[in-house]
């Protein structure tokens, strides 16, 4: 190499190999982003202007971005007692938000972005849905996404990894819905929006708010088909909760922590990819001797990521194991996730399976496509899922940090000094203890005994 280098042909050689490896380099690392000469044709929304009443007005203004699902479904055949026989997606959420009681601390206005069940999305559609959620969070103060909760998790999760702006992101939907009896539908609308307007969320990415519990979209799943409590955050738990009286907020996920940073936003800007870009990802469950059938069908429909939920820490079939070897010489890149619902997938940054963290395989399918779809260098993508797919909490003070607080030397209160005389004891002769039992007096006046309370409802 240095023969080479010394001539002048060579040297030439040498600077030609580097122009190319720095053209192919930027090539692999974006190389779905748009070309700076050729803009991506950016979907155009038609969201409603703030009204002139609401910008008068003093609540902060929020915008329901309707999808459809449960939420909003209609009893069939006028049956108002069946939670799981409805049309889902059929009541428009400009009926529904003026069927509500006016709200308290928001001024609320509809966006119909469509009205279907969650599953009826394809990615394409989030990919719009995302830029929606950001168009309107140029004019409103937050946003509140209605969706059918069988994808809730994902579409929440999807939102919280591409919405570029701080404002509050709050996705919710219903178990039973709009118009049955016992319906969680319209109270779980007025305290989405309730936590939406409270600003409380802002730098927390999206969040979910369902049955007035608020969680994180990275953490949260749907864990049962039909209860009203059925997210839930293995592991983590709830961010807070929304009562009457407030929206109180106990912790915050860890990108929070980055508030205000460039660090803050994920690389994944939907603005600077064509939504044709996003590739197909897709899922491998794995059980006793699972067959590899599942991956080497996913790669033939041309899968570019494969997520496999695996048993206890990730392992997988060895027919799986051996289909998965073969996928990644085609190129396909593989992220590790447990089945079991929780429990970290430690990664090694180096080989060539990702390891997704506790990230469940729905989300972690989430967090790979939209990486395979912004870079296919693999270096890259193990990076994303450590910073963004993480989440890890690290805090930490260096010398820029501008220290606001101290610790102020507190003025010592006197307290008064009460002298209390302490009785001396008299002494009395010491009886001995018989070991008869005293016996009762003759003529003692009523002793008071306190009744002992019978246990409420032991019969
Ligand atoms: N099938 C419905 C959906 O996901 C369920 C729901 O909305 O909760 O759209």
């Amino acid at each position: 190499m240095t023969n080479i280098v010394k001539s002048a042909l060579g040297k030439r050689f040498v600077a030609l190999l580097l122009l190319l490896s720095m053209i192919t380099g930027t090539v692999v690392v974006s190389r779905n982003l748009a070309n700076a000469a050729e803009p991506v044709p950016l979907p155009t929304f038609n969201i409603p202007p703030v009204s002139a009443e609401f910008e008068a007005s003093e609540k902060p203004n929020v915008l329901v971005v309707a999808t459809g699902g449960t939420i909003a479904g209609a009893a069939r055949d006028g049956d108002k007692t069946n939670f799981q026989n409805y049309a889902a997606g059929t009541y428009t959420m400009a009926d529904m938000v003026a069927q509500l009681p006016l709200h308290k601390t928001a001024d609320v206005s509809t966006f119909q972005f469509g009205n279907k069940g969650s599953g009826s999305y394809s990615i394409k559609d989030l990919y719009d849905l995302s830029l929606a959620v950001d168009t309107a969070l140029a004019t409103y103060d937050s946003v509140v996404v209605t969706t059918g909760t069988d994808t809730m998790e994902e579409i929440a999760y999807f939102l919280d990894l591409t919405v570029r702006s701080e404002k509050p992101v709050v996705v919710t939907g219903a178990m039973r819905p709009w118009d049955v009896i016992g319906t969680d539908a319209p109270a779980n609308l007025y305290q989405a929006i309730k936590v939406a307007s409270s600003n409380k969320t802002k730098w927390f990415g999206t969040v979910l708010m369902l049955n007035d519990v608020i969680y994180a979209a990275r953490e949260v799943t749907k864990t049962n088909a039909h209860r009203l409590d059925t997210f839930d955050a293995p592991m983590f738990g709830a961010l807070g909760y929304v009562d009457d009286p407030a929206v109180r907020i106990y912790r915050a996920p860890a990108r929070a922590i980055k508030a205000g940073t460039e660090a803050w936003a994920t690389p994944f800007d939907l603005k600077t990819i064509a939504k044709d870009s996003l590739p197909i990802v897709e899922i491998a469950y794995s059980y006793q001797e699972a067959g590899g059938g599942a991956i080497r069908g996913f790669v033939e429909d041309g899968a570019k990521g494969i997520i496999t939920a695996g048993t206890g820490a990730g392992g997988i079939s060895s027919k799986m194991s051996q289909a998965r070897s073969a996928a990644i010489q085609q190129g396909v890149v593989f992220v590790t996730t447990t089945r079991t619902g929780s429990g970290t997938m430690y990664d090694s940054g180096t080989s060539s399976t990702i390891g997704g963290d506790n990230l469940n395989a729905a989300h972690a399918r989430m967090l790979l496509l939209l990486s395979l779809a912004f870079t296919s260098d693999l270096p890259t993508i193990h990076s994303w899922f450590q910073s963004f797919g993480t989440g890890d909490v690290e805090i930490s003070v260096d010398e820029n940090t501008v220290l606001t607080t101290s610790i102020e030397e507190e003025s010592v209160v006197e307290e008064p000094v009460v002298e209390v005389e302490v009785p001396t004891p008299s002494v009395e002769p010491t009886v001995e203890p018989s070991a008869e039992p005293t016996p009762e007096p003759e003529s003692s006046a009523p002793v008071e005994t306190t009744p002992v309370e019978e246990p409420v409802g032991v019969k």
